[in-house]
This record gives C-alpha cells, structure tokens and sequence, in this order.
C-alpha cells in the first residue's frame, strides 16, 4: 500500500507541530489567521475526504482492541472546540468515541488529585476519547485565576512557587504512562486571534439563537487575554513532548482549523496503523461449518447462499450487486491534499 497519503497528512501537519524543547512565544510564532494557501472551497472537499479517512481508521481501531487515542482540545472562549468536534467525527461511529467537557471542578473532584476527573474519561482499548477542555486546565484557568489553586485544598508543601512546573512534570509523565500502555495521545491548541474573539462574542450576543453560547463571565475572562497568552506560551514550551505532541491549530478561520485537527487526528491513527484481527484457521474452520448449517436451512427456491448468489450475479454482469464480500471500498487511505508544500507555519515575517 501506497504511504504517499500518510506522508502528504504528515507534511501538511508538520509546521504546526510544536517540536519538543522549543520555546514558544505564541504571539510572535503562530499566526492564528495562517491557513496553508488553501480557499475554503477546497479545503470542504479535503475535509470530506478526511473524516471518510478516520471513519475506515475508527473502524479499524475497534476491531483492533489494542490501542487507544486521547486527543485534547485546548482553546480561549470562542476558539470553535464544539464545533470543530461536531465536524471532524461526523463521519465516525458514535459507539467507538467518547467526548468529555470539563468545567469548573465540583466538589467531588476538588477532593482529589487534580488529575482524577481527567483519568475517569480516558478512552477504553479500541476507543477515541476527545477532551474538550482538558487536564491542561490545571495549569491554564488555575494558573491565571490562583484562587482556583486554594479552592483544590492542597496542602502547604505541594502549593509552592514550583507549582506550575511539578505539574507539566506530572502530565508529561502520565501522558507517558498513558503511550507506553498503548494510549497515543495528541493535543491540539485552537488559535484564535483576540479581534477574532471580539467578533464571535458580537455574533453570540448579536443573534438570538446564538445568545445561550455567550455569558458575560466570557468578556471578564477576554480582560486576562495577556495572561492567558503567556499561560499557553509557557504551557507549550513545557508539555509538547515526543510521546504526545502539541499542535498549534490557526483558528481563525473555521474551516482551517477542521481540517488541520482531522488530519492530526489522522495522522495520529494512521502511525497506529491498526488492523483488523486476522482470523485462525481454527475460527475459519467454524466459520466454513456455520456455513454449510446455514446452508442446509434455504428454503426451496431460494438460493443457497444469497449473498454469494448476489454477488456471483453483479459479477457476471448479471444484475448490480452489493459490494464484494472484502468489504471493497476501502483500498487505503484516501486523497491527502490537493495543495502543494505548506508555506512555514511560524515566524510572522518582519517579527522575531
Ligand atoms: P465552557 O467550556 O464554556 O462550558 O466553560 C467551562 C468553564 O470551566 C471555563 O470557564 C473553564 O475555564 C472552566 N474550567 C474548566 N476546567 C477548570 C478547572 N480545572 N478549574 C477551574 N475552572 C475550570
Ligand atoms: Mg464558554
């Protein structure tokens, strides 16, 4: 099988990839408006082809039952996590993902390590996990908003100055643990500008089906916009490893950011490579003597087996069949991308 799709996927993703050990500046490395030289137009075509792509790899995935796939949405208000979950698993089996939103902790789970909540909804074997929101706002909303820090009753010797950086630690070790057990992991940032935000808050607050999306809590936590900035900077810089990498995903516009997380999602289930589990010669024998039981109960005038009949038929050119028995249709990975080399996602000309 051609590895030409996976290694256009890897390509495309490759600039917004944060490679480990780099020191991030978002504002001065990421361009939240970035979009590859790519028109809408195309990138809807890219994006059907993608979400058919992960469907088939879903599939293959559960079959599989070995591994499993955490990917992590991290975004500012307005940065499009629910929409962009909608779009990207559209295609995709819904007994086969679970997404999980995380909000303000409850009392349940402030009374116990900052991590429980996040391992209750990790993905089983077999499984795709999607965190909107994630164990990352440990050291995001708890970071700008310190207050959040005492409300998780720690004691005196796990508070200090050190806090931030014992927790990327800590995540990056359990993000291991979780890889080395078969879980891949893989973060994705939405990037979106601050006039951006500006404009999608007016949108919520301009039209009335969109009013229930926007809370007044949303333009006081616009006022930390700064901060939060340096959050994910610092956040970046320190959790974006080689067993679970960060991707920073331009967000501005909507459709960029959808194609660009389905193919990290691809990209991320295609190194799995998961396959279907090939069947013994002992189950096949079972399979053959089910057969011919089954067979042996066709009603008179019916055929033996109707599917094969079918399917016998469609080929002789007799009559238009289901698909093969193989299951045909799906020869491989579809179509990567129609655009050529992405231009360096990163360094804004003029600047640093
Ligand atoms: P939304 O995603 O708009 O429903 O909002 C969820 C809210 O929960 C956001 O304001 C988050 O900052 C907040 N939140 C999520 N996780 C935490 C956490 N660990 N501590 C405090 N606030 C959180
Ligand atoms: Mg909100």
């Amino acid at each position: 099988m051609s590895d030409e799709p996976a290694a256009r996927i890897a390509e495309f993703i490759e600039p917004l990839r944060v490679a480990p050990g780099t020191r991030v500046d978002l504002g001065r490395d990421f361009d939240p408006g970035y979009r590859a030289g790519l028109r809408k137009r195309e990138a809807e075509e890219l994006l059907r082809t993608g979400v058919a792509l992960l469907a088939e790899y879903q599939q293959r995935l559960a079959a599989q039952d070995t591994y499993g796939v955490l990917l992590c949405l991290q975004a500012l208000d307005a940065g499009g996590k629910d929409g962009t979950i909608r779009h990207v698993m559209s295609g995709v089996n819904p007994q086969g993902v679970r997404v999980s939103s995380f909000k303000v902790p409850s009392d349940e789970e402030l009374a116990h390590d900052y991590l429980w909540r996040y391992t209750r909804r990790l993905p089983e074997r077999g499984e795709i996990a999607i965190f909107n929101r994630s164990h990352y706002e440990e050291v995001l909303v708890v970071r700008v908003h310190p207050e959040n820090l005492v409300r998780q009753k720690l004691p005196g010797e796990a508070r200090g100055p050190d806090v931030w950086e014992r927790r990327y630690r800590e995540i990056n070790e359990w993000e291991r643990h979780l890889t080395d057990s078969g879980f891949k992991v893989v973060k994705i940032f939405l990037n979106l500008s601050k006039e951006e935000q500006r404009t999608r808050f007016l949108k919520r607050i301009d039209l009335p089906e969109k009013n229930w999306k926007f809370s007044a809590a949303d333009v006081r936590e616009r006022r930390h916009w700064d901060e939060y900035q340096r959050a994910f900077s610092a956040m970046l810089s320190a959790t974006s490893t080689a067993w679970a990498p960060w991707y920073v995903v331009p967000a501005d516009r909507k459709w960029f950011a959808r194609i660009c997380t389905a193919a990290v999602l691809a990209h991320t289930l295609m190194d799995i490579d998961p396959r279907y589990p090939e069947v013994s010669e002992e189950a096949r024998r079972d399979l053959l003597a089910a057969r011919r039981e089954l067979e042996r109960e066709a009603p008179s005038g019916a055929p033996a087996d109707p599917y094969a009949a079918r399917h016998v038929r469609a080929r002789d050119g007799r009559g238009a069949g289901p698909e093969p028995p193989d299951g045909g249709g799906h020869g491989g990975p579809a179509e990567g991308g129609k655009h050529g080399r992405p231009r360096r996602h990163g360094k804004r000309r003029g600047r640093g």
